[in-house]
C-alpha cells in the first residue's frame, strides 16, 4: 500500500469514513443516550439550545427530531425510522430508534472480532424468526382488549400517558385526563359503520384559564373572545343550520385573488370586497346559508358586514378545526375564489342540528354540532407552556392507540415484559437451533452465542429502562412460562448450622409481573413455573453437543440429566407442549423442589460452583459471564437453563405440533395493567429490526460537501 498522503486539495469535496472508525461508535453511543434519556416514565425532558439560538424543551422522539439538526447520514437514517413510525402509528418513536441504534451498536462491537457475514447472516436469522413468532400475536404476551371495557381502555390510556413523565400528571389528574381522553374517542366512534370510518376528535388547549381539568364536548368548540350570545341565540330552533366553509382567505391578495373590474374611482381592494360581499350575501340568502366558516382569516369589513345581516362568521379556525367541521357538518370546503358565484351555487353545505354559546372557565366558546357528526372536542388542562405540546402530541397519540385497538383489538404487555420475552424467545432460539444455525451460517457455535448474546442485551436493556435502569441483575427475574419481567425481593435465609442454605428467594416474586398481567399463583401453582434471574447474554448448553461431562461425584448434574430427559420422553407424546416450561410441570417437581436440588448439587460439586452460590447469596452484582467460562463449569444456577435447553432439544425432536394443551393465557381482568397497543408496538420492532439490517451492510458513510 501507498504511503503518500492525499493533500487536502484533492480529496475535498467528499469525506468518508468506515463506520469500524471508533469516532462513529462514540457518535452512535452519544445518539442512543438522548434518546434513552427521554424514554419511559423515569424519562426527563432534554433542554435544546438549537441552531438559532432559542431554546426548547424536547421530550418526545418528534421534538426531538423537528429541534435538533443531525448531520450524520446514519443518524438521520434512524430519525427517519422513527418519523415514520410516528406517521404510521403515532407512538413508540422513540423505542424505534432506542432498538434500532443499540442493536447497531452491539452489532459493530461484535463485528470488532467476528467476521461481518456471521454477525449479519445471526442476526438476520434472528430477525425473521423473531418477527415470524410476534406475527402470530402470542398467546404469552398480547391479548385483546375489550373495547366496552372501560378499566381496560383507561388503563390502556395511562399507560402512555405514563410512559411520559415531564407531564407531571399527578394520579388525580392523570385519572381525569385518560377518562376524558376514552370519552371523547367513544364519542368520536359513528353509531353506523360509515365508509368514513372514525369521526373526529380535536384536541384543544385552554390559555390562560385556570382549570386543571380537562373536559369533552360533542362537537366542535370554536373559541370566540368577544362573541355576542345575542347573535347566537337567534340561530335557535332553526333546526337544519346550514353551513358553508373556506379554506382560502377572504382577503385581497394583489395579482391571486378575484378579476377585478378596476375602475379609476376605487381601490382594487375596496371593488374586490364590494364584489365578494354582493355575491356572497346574494348566494347566502338564496341558498338559505347561517354560516360562514373560514380556515383562514375573512377581511374585516366582509365579516363585519355579513355579520350586520345576520350571519355568523367564524374565521381563522385552523386546519384541524376546519377538518372537524367537515367531518362534523358533511360539507365541502370552498378552495378557490376564481368563480366565487359558481363556486358558492354549486358548494356542498353543511348541515349542523346545534349552536350554542358556552362559557367554560371564564372562557367564551361556541359550540357546533350535529347529532350524526362523531365528532367531539377535548379541552386539555392548563399546563405549563414548556409541557403543552408534548401534553397535546401524548394525547394525540392515546386517540391514535385507541383507533388501531378498535380495528385491531390487540394489545401487547407493557412494562418491559415483552421485551423480557423478546430476550427469552432469541435465547431459545438459539438453544433449540444452535446445530442448524451452525450448518447455515458456518459459524462457530462461540460467533452465534456472541451475536445472539447482543440482541438479548438489547432487549433485555430495554425491558429494564422503564425502571431506570438495572443495578444488579439479580435485582430483576423472568418467570418461566410467560416470560415476563419481575422484580425481585431478596428473602434469603440460611436453614441450618452446617452450611447449607436455602436460595428459594433470590428467585421469589412479588405478586404480579411488571405489567401486571401474570399474577404470581399463576406462575407457581397452575404452570408449576419457577424465576430466573435476568440474563444479559446466552446461556447455551454445550453437553448436548460435547457429551462433555464436567462433572465427578454421585451428585453431578450429569446423572441427573438423563433422568429428566427420560421422565420427559415419556410423558412428551402425550403431552404435547407449546413449551419446555410448561413440559417442566411433567417432572412432577415443583418449582422449590428443583432449586433444591440444584442446591444440594451445587453443595458436592466443585469449589467454583459453591462460590459462585455465595455470590448469588451476597446479592452481588455478579456477571459469570466469560463465555469459555461457562464450557468448562456450570454453575448451580444455571440448572434450570441447561435443563431448559435440554427439554428443547427434546421437544424439538419430537416435533409437537398440539399446542392447545396448557396453553398458556393472560389474565384480562387487571386493575392498573400496563398495556401496549400491538399493532404499534410490532410495527415499531419490525421498522427498528429491518433498518438496523439496512444500516448494518453499510461500510462507508460519505459526506458530499
Ligand atoms: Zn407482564
Amino acid at each position: 500500500m501507498s504511503s503518500v498522503r492525499l493533500d487536502e486539495e484533492r480529496v475535498r469535496g467528499i469525506y468518508c469514513h468506515s463506520v469500524q472508525d471508533l469516532a462513529y461508535i462514540s457518535m452512535l453511543k452519544e445518539y442512543r443516550k438522548l434518546l434513552f434519556s427521554a424514554y419511559g416514565p423515569r424519562g426527563s425532558s432534554i433542554l435544546i439550545s438549537n441552531a438559532v439560538g432559542r431554546e426548547t424543551l424536547a421530550a418526545s422522539s418528534s421534538e426531538i427530531i423537528k429541534e435538533l439538526s443531525f448531520a450524520h447520514p446514519s443518524v438521520k437514517y434512524i430519525n427517519a425510522l422513527i418519523s415514520a413510525q410516528n406517521a404510521a402509528c403515532g407512538l413508540n418513536g422513540l423505542y424505534t430508534g432506542m432498538l434500532c441504534v443499540r442493536l447497531l451498536e452491539e452489532s459493530l462491537i461484535c463485528e470488532q472480532d467476528i467476521p461481518h457475514r456471521v454477525v449479519s447472516d445471526v442476526s438476520e436469522w434472528i430477525i425473521s424468526e423473531l418477527l415470524e413468532l410476534l406475527t402470530q400475536s402470542p398467546d404469552e404476551v398480547t391479548m385483546d382488549l375489550d373495547v366496552g371495557d372501560m378499566q381496560q381502555v383507561t388503563s390502556f390510556v395511562q399507560t402512555i400517558l405514563g410512559a411520559k413523565n415531564c407531564l407531571g400528571l399527578n394520579k388525580v389528574a392523570l385519572d381525569d385526563l385518560s377518562l376524558n381522553i376514552v370519552k371523547a374517542f367513544l364519542k368520536s366512534i359513528p353509531n353506523e359503520y360509515s365508509s368514513g370510518g372514525f369521526g373526529h376528535v380535536t384536541v384543544s388547549t385552554q390559555e390562560r384559564s385556570s382549570s386543571i381539568n380537562s373536559k369533552v364536548f360533542d362537537g366542535v368548540l370554536y373559541r370566540e373572545p368577544d362573541i355576542s350570545p345575542r347573535k347566537i341565540e337567534k340561530l335557535k330552533g332553526v333546526g337544519n343550520i346550514n353551513i358553508v366553509l373556506f379554506t382560502v382567505p377572504i382577503l385581497y391578495v394583489e395579482g391571486e385573488t378575484i378579476s377585478v373590474c378596476w375602475r379609476a374611482s376605487e381601490t382594487k381592494e375596496k371593488c374586490f370586497i364590494n364584489k365578494v360581499l354582493l355575491c356572497l350575501l346574494s348566494c347566502m340568502k338564496r341558498r338559505n346559508i347561517h354560516i360562514l366558516a373560514n380556515q383562514k382569516p375573512v377581511h374585516p369589513v366582509i365579516k363585519f358586514e355579513l355579520e350586520r345581516e345576520g350571519f355568523l362568521v367564524l374565521e381563522r379556525m385552523g386546519t384541524k378545526l376546519s377538518e372537524a367541521v367537515t367531518k362534523l357538518s358533511g360539507c365541502q370546503a370552498i378552495s378557490n375564489l376564481a368563480n366565487l358565484t359558481l363556486e358558492m351555487n354549486t358548494a356542498v353545505l353543511g348541515k349542523l342540528n346545534t349552536v350554542e354559546h358556552i362559557n367554560y372557565s371564564g372562557k367564551s366558546y361556541i359550540l357546533l354540532d350535529h347529532a350524526e357528526g362523531s365528532v367531539s372536542t377535548l379541552l386539555l388542562p392548563v399546563t405549563s407552556p414548556s409541557t403543552l405540546t408534548t401534553l397535546k402530541e401524548t394525547t394525540e397519540s392515546c386517540l391514535a392507540a385507541l383507533r388501531m385497538v378498535v380495528v385491531d383489538g390487540k394489545v401487547v404487555a407493557g412494562g418491559g415484559c415483552l421485551e423480557a420475552w423478546a430476550a427469552t424467545q432469541v435465547s431459545q432460539l438459539i438453544n433449540t437451533n444452535m446445530q442448524h444455525l451452525t450448518d447455515l451460517t458456518d459459524a462457530s457455535p462461540y460467533h452465534i452465542l456472541k451475536v445472539a448474546s447482543a440482541f438479548i442485551r438489547v432487549f433485555m436493556e430495554l425491558a429494564l429502562q422503564p425502571r431506570g435502569g438495572s443495578s444488579t441483575r439479580f435485582d430483576w427475574s423472568v418467570d418461566s412460562v410467560f416470560h415476563h419481567l419481575w422484580h425481585t425481593q431478596p428473602q434469603i435465609s440460611r436453614e441450618d448450622g452446617s452450611g447449607s442454605c436455602s436460595m428459594q428467594a433470590s428467585r421469589a416474586s412479588p405478586h404480579s409481573c411488571m405489567c401486571g398481567l401474570v399474577k404470581e399463583d399463576l406462575v407457581k401453582y397452575k404452570y408449576n413455573g419457577s424465576w430466573n434471574p435476568v440474563e444479559f447474554q446466552l446461556h447455551h448448553d454445550f453437553t448436548l453437543q460435547n457429551s462433555k461431562s464436567t462433572k465427578s461425584g454421585g451428585c453431578s448434574k450429569a446423572a441427573k440429566s438423563p433422568r429428566s430427559a427420560g421422565d420427559l420422553n415419556i410423558k412428551l407424546n402425550a403431552d404435547s407442549t407449546q413449551s419446555n416450561n410448561s413440559s417442566l410441570s411433567d417432572f412432577g417437581f415443583h418449582n422449590l423442589d428443583l432449586e433444591v436440588d440444584s442446591l444440594e448439587e451445587a453443595e458436592c460439586t466443585t469449589e467454583d460452583e459453591v462460590d459462585s452460590l455465595e455470590k448469588i447469596i451476597n446479592s452481588q452484582e455478579e456477571e459469570i459471564d466469560s463465555l469459555e467460562g461457562k464450557l468448562d463449569s456450570f454453575d448451580a444456577e444455571e440448572d434450570m437453563d441447561s435443563l431448559e435447553d435440554m427439554l428443547d432439544g427434546i421437544i424439538e425432536q419430537s416435533n409437537i405440533n398440539d399446542k392447545e394443551h396448557l396453553k398458556v393465557k393472560l389474565e384480562t381482568r387487571v386493575q392498573q395493567a400496563l398495556y401496549d397497543s400491538f399493532p404499534a408496538k410490532y410495527n415499531a420492532i419490525r421498522l427498528a429490526l429491518e433498518g438496523f439490517t439496512q444500516l448494518f451492510h453499510v461500510g462507508q458513510c460519505v459526506f458530499d460537501k
